[in-house]
Formats: C-alpha cells, structure tokens, sequence
C-alpha cells in the first residue's frame, strides 16, 4: 500500500527538486513506532530543508517536515500502542531523519510526546516546533527571574511563527508584550495576538553605536539575532535576559560587552532539538494552560502537501505570517 510523501530529491548537478511522490512503508527509516501523520507544520528550518539543504540533510532523497502530530497505527515500544495520539518535535527528524510531510512516519518512540490533554493534533501543530520554542524561551526567562510585573518583554520577529506564539503565551500569562515587525500591516494581528506596543523593525535593526541606551526591556524572546539582538542587549533592564532563539536577521553578534559588566545582562542558548522528555511535556503542559485557543486559531493557515515548496521558499524570505500548518491527508 502506497501513500503520500513530500519528496526532496537531488540532481547530479547538486540542484534539489521538491515534489509530492506516493512511497511506501519499506521507504521509511528504522524506528520502533509507525505514526499516522495528521498535521505537520512549516518552520524556518523547513524552508531549508524544502531547498538547498542549509547543510541540514546528510542524504537524499529527503522526506523534510521537523513536526508532526498522528496516531500511533503500530508501536514496538511499550510506552505506546495503537490509536494512542502522538506529538513530534526536535531531534534532527526531517533533518537527517525523514519526517512529517508524509501521511505516515516511522520514528524512535524516545522522540514522541502523548499528545497534551485538550489539544487537537491540529492545534498541536498550530503550535509545533516554533511554538514549543517560544514556550521553551519564557521557561528559560523565568528560570532566570522574568515574572509579570518587571516590565515589557521585548519579542523580535513577532509576525513569524516564533514570535506569533511568543507573543500570545507571554500575554496571556500576564506579560506586558511590545512586537517588533518589519511588516506594518501586521499590526493589528499582533494586538489581537496580545502585544500592547508594536516597535518598527528600522528602529531596533541598527548596528549598536552607543553600548547603553536606556533599560527598557525586563527580557526579550530574539528570533532574529545579528544587529537587533545585538541592540536589543544595551536595551534591557539591569539583570534582564534575552533568551536567543533564532537567526533570521543574521548569525554574526556585533555587540558589546559593556551590558554584561555594567548591567549583569544575559543571553540565554534555546535549543528545542534535543530537549528531554520531561522538559518537553513541561513545556507542552504549560502551553496547553495558558495558549488561548482562539488566539492560536488566529495565527494558523492550513495547507497541503503540495503547498510546501512555495511555503518553503516563502518562509525564507519572511513572508509567512503566523503559523503555516500542514493537513497532510
Ligand atoms: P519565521 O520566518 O516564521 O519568523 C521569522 C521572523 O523574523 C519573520 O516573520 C520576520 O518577522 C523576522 N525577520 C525575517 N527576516 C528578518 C531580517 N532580515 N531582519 C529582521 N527580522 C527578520 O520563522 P520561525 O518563527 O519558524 O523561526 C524564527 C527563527 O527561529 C529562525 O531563525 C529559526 O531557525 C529559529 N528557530 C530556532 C529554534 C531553536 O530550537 N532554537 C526552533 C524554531 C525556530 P517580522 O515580519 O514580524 O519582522
């Protein structure tokens, strides 16, 4: 029996080609539980794995997709049977494993979660990879002294999916949110989302000319680095953090060290890939408390397998808004 897959193959020419294939279940890798997929979803690292590769995936063809949600249809792991549903994030799955652009997976039960109690697989995937890092960002802050109260909470790239769900947990958990977005038109949707001061990317994206501007931010959740996180460090209040997530604006730091030592900043590495077990149904548990469910309906377009090398290519260029989930039957 065959199914569908989202296939990336490579030429002899090192061209890559993205396109929908029907494959079947001797195709997929080793694991020790086959998934159903229902959902996946379209990440930043997707986008790279929907093309060139970014370095991301070791062989082709390629089955991308760094999220899913389904349910179990065979298990030879005890911690899972049949029907039960499943949630997948991190662990290079859709890098150098094949992953969730397919309607069935084949992967280590050690990387499933169950799926949280009062979500859907659909909302699941609303909130995905990206979501399930915004959450592991406000744990971090928090672990690190962030509580309601201690000021605004700085979100960079606020209309992409990071910064969507940012967004929406850190206000309904209390925190006074200001978005910085270099799409104007998104504002409105990020006041729905909760944000209560919208900062214009031009005025953040500078390179850093004075090491100390005044204390603004209580933390910051950056997914786009280079120059704005860099800024965003002489921002912050005495002790705050910014808890670095991504890279959409650039890689390079060009920053000073003056915030550490007059001001006892930090920069706190979120990395959702190899997150335990426990960490993930943590977070996963506290996403499920505080996500108001029609904020997230708010930030989701749904659409199909064969959408994906466009989203891929869209994602790249920052042209996703909100959450771009993916109804892969
Ligand atoms: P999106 O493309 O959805 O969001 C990125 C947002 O960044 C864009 O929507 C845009 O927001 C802003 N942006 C894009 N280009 C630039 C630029 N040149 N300068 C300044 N801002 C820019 O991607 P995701 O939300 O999926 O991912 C965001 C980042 O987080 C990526 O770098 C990704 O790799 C990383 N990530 C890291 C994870 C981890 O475990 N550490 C997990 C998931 C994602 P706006 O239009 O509002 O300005």
């Amino acid at each position: 029996m065959t199914f569908r897959a989202l296939v990336v193959t490579r030429d002899e020419a090192g061209a890559t080609h993205a396109g929908v294939q029907e494959i079947s279940l001797a195709d997929l890798p080793a694991g020790d539980v086959v998934v159903a997929v229902e959902y996946s979803t379209v990440n930043y690292k997707d986008g790279l794995c929907l093309g060139s590769g970014g370095g991301l995936v070791r062989s082709y063809p390629h089955v991308p997709g760094i999220d899913f949600a389904g349910t179990v249809e065979k298990s030879d792991d005890p911690r899972y049977k049949p029907g039960d549903k499943v949630v997948l994030t991190g662990w290079r799955v859709g890098e150098i494993h094949w992953g969730g652009y397919a309607q069935k997976a084949r992967v280590k039960a050690d990387w499933l979660v169950p799926l949280p109690a009062g979500l859907t697989t659909k909302q699941a995937m609303a909130v995905g990879t990206a979501g399930l890092t915004a959450m592991l960002a406000i744990l971090a802050l928090e672990d690190h002294g962030l509580k309601p109260g201690n000021g605004p909470v700085l979100v960079t790239g606020a209309a992409g999916g990071v910064g969507s769900v940012a967004v929406a947990l850190l206000a309904a958990a209390g925190y006074e949110v200001a978005a910085v977005t270099g799409r104007p038109e998104t504002e409105a949707y990020l006041r729905d989302l909760g944000a209560r001061q919208i900062v214009p990317r031009e005025a953040i994206n500078e390179i850093v000319k004075r090491p100390l501007e005044s204390e603004t931010w209580a933390g910051c959740i950056d997914a786009v680095g280079g120059p704005m996180m860099a800024r965003v460090l002489g921002q912050l209040k005495y002790g705050g953090s910014i808890a670095s997530v991504g890279l959409a604006g650039g890689t390079t730091l060009p920053a000073s060290v003056v915030p550490f030592l007059l001001r006892g900043v930090n920069i706190l590495g979120i990395d959702s890939v190899p997150q335990p077990y426990a960490r993930r149904v943590t977070a996963w548990t506290r996403i499920t408390r505080d996500m108001p469910k029609d904020k997230l309906e708010a930030m989701v377009t749904v659409w199909r397998l064969a959408d994906l090398p466009q989203l891929g290519a869209d994602i790249l260029a920052g042209k996703v808004k909100g959450r771009a989930v993916i109804d892969v039957n």
